[in-house]
């Protein structure tokens, strides 16, 4: 019989990130700091996020960074996550391409983004901060950041987007199941929220404004009080490496190599994590692994967004950013995807697609529940609806090979499971969910404030 699963014993998950900056041609462009227009400090990161994380933001030189042996710790409590052979998916495709999937579904949380909250909830840990906060928009963030706070012994707030606060009442319990306090954003609680509510009393909340309420209570006690991120920023996307580390001893075992890495896109944080160890073959010229970026087409910064230098957040408190971005006040339509409705990308990823090392694909929402419906049915996982855009993306490539006979390896990264979103998957069994295009003009009416680079 075929081996379907691939795992690795504890020994064999890797003990270092690692930090694609140190191997890129061209380095990605600085972060400024808005009001002197030059590059930001150290000290001025550290302001905001923990030292350590705030030093790995800037490192463009090592290339690999030491996983603590705490942050190890929890992650053998789920890792090695499973490399799966996609072999149902396969067959009701009848399609020749190899499929693989990395299942980080399997975290305590329920997705990848524990991978990150381990790491910087322990250097927060480590620095003595006593209290972190930060944003959520569907919720997987902050039950990550709540579980991970739990672990370490930090007190944790966060501020989750109020259209997901009131439609995912669940990930709420989860959070307050793992101690933390949740707010729903837009608050009066802070200045940015009371601003926004000002304007309008029914903002329905965004990731960009929930992130500027988190940082404005950090900056409240800048001693004890650290802000986490669950995307976007550089050391996200590093502490997401152990994906593609684990995955590339994983294909080895399973003797394949992949030719297509496909994952969805929100901020970037979980395409860095399973691209970044294959594409280093890449800019080492040893392999020519194609890399798609599955993005919602409600909210397509990289095919459609602007090149330009943008703030992180709605208020304007994070550093200016060097991002493919749609604008920071950029409202996307209210998709079932709350994960992936973020209107810019990273600074590493952005120069990436300048460069030509990766590519984004828009994806609709009822495609990506299709394809999530097909997956589940042939696979037995019910993804998440971020995730089911890399399986939508992954669908396309498989089919198209079938068409010209191509027996091509791919590999997905499956970012988290859907049991959390049943009422998305109930509004799409019912027909109740549309497709939302932007036209050039609404683009156009976002963008152009933004100065292009
Ligand atoms: C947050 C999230 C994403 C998107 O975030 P990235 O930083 O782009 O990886 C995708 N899938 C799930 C399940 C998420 O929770």
């Amino acid at each position: 019989m075929k081996q379907k699963r691939f795992f690795l014993s504890e020994e064999d998950i890797p003990r270092s990130w690692y930090n694609i900056a140190a191997d890129m041609p061209n380095k990605p462009m600085p972060m400024l700091n808005p009001q002197t227009l030059k590059p930001v400090t150290l000290d001025e990161l550290s302001q905001i996020f923990c030292r350590e994380c705030s030093e790995q933001e800037l490192n463009v030189t090592d290339r690999w960074i030491d996983i603590p042996e705490p942050v190890l710790e929890k992650y053998r409590y789920y890792r090695s996550t499973p490399l799966v052979r996609a072999y149902g998916l396969e067959k009701a495709l009848d399609t020749p391409a190899h499929i693989y999937f990395k299942n980080e579904s399997v975290s305590p949380v329920g997705s990848h983004k524990l991978n990150s909250a381990l790491a910087q909830a322990w250097y927060c840990k480590q620095e003595g901060i006593t209290n972190v906060t930060t944003e959520t928009g569907a919720g997987q963030w902050g039950t990550a950041l709540a579980y991970s706070a739990k672990v370490f012994g930090l007190e944790a707030a966060v501020y989750q987007v109020k259209i997901s606060y009131e439609q995912k009442p669940y990930r709420r319990s989860m959070m307050q199941v793992f101690g933390a306090q949740v707010t729903p954003s837009p608050s009066m609680s802070t200045r940015a929220g009371k601003d926004i509510l000002t304007r309008n009393p029914n903002h329905q909340g965004s990731l960009g404004t929930a992130i500027s309420e988190a940082i404005e209570l950090a900056r409240e006690t800048p001693e004890r009080c650290k802000y986490t991120l669950g995307s976007t920023m550089s050391h996200v996307s590093l502490h997401q490496t152990i994906i593609g580390l684990e995955a590339e001893k994983q294909m080895e075992m399973a003797g394949e190599y992949p030719d297509e890495v496909i994952a969805c896109f929100g901020g970037g944080s979980n395409f860095s994590g399973i691209s970044f160890p294959f594409m280093r073959r890449n800019l080492m010229g040893e392999k020519h692994t194609r890399f798609i970026a599955a993005e919602p087409a409600s909210c397509p910064k990289l095919t459609r967004g602007k090149f330009c230098y943008d703030f992180g957040d709605e208020a304007g408190y994070t550093p200016l950013i060097p991002m493919f971005s749609l604008g920071h006040d950029f409202m996307p339509a209210n998709i079932h995807a709350g994960g992936l409705r973020y209107h810019g990308a990273g600074a590493i990823v952005t120069q990436l697609v300048k460069d030509g090392y990766m590519e984004g694909m828009d994806i609709n929402q009822i495609e990506a529940f299709d394809s999530g419906m097909l997956f589940a049915r042939a696979e037995g996982i019910i993804p998440a609806p971020e995730s089911c855009h890399a399986i939508a993306a992954t669908i396309r490539r498989a089919n198209e090979c079938k068409e010209s006979g191509e027996s091509r390896v791919l590999l997905f990264n499956l970012t988290g499971h859907g049991l959390m979103d049943m009422s998305s998957y109930d509004q799409y069994l019912r027909g109740n969910l549309i497709n939302y295009s932007l036209s050039d003009g609404e683009i156009e009416k976002y963008t152009q404030k933004l100065g292009g680079l």
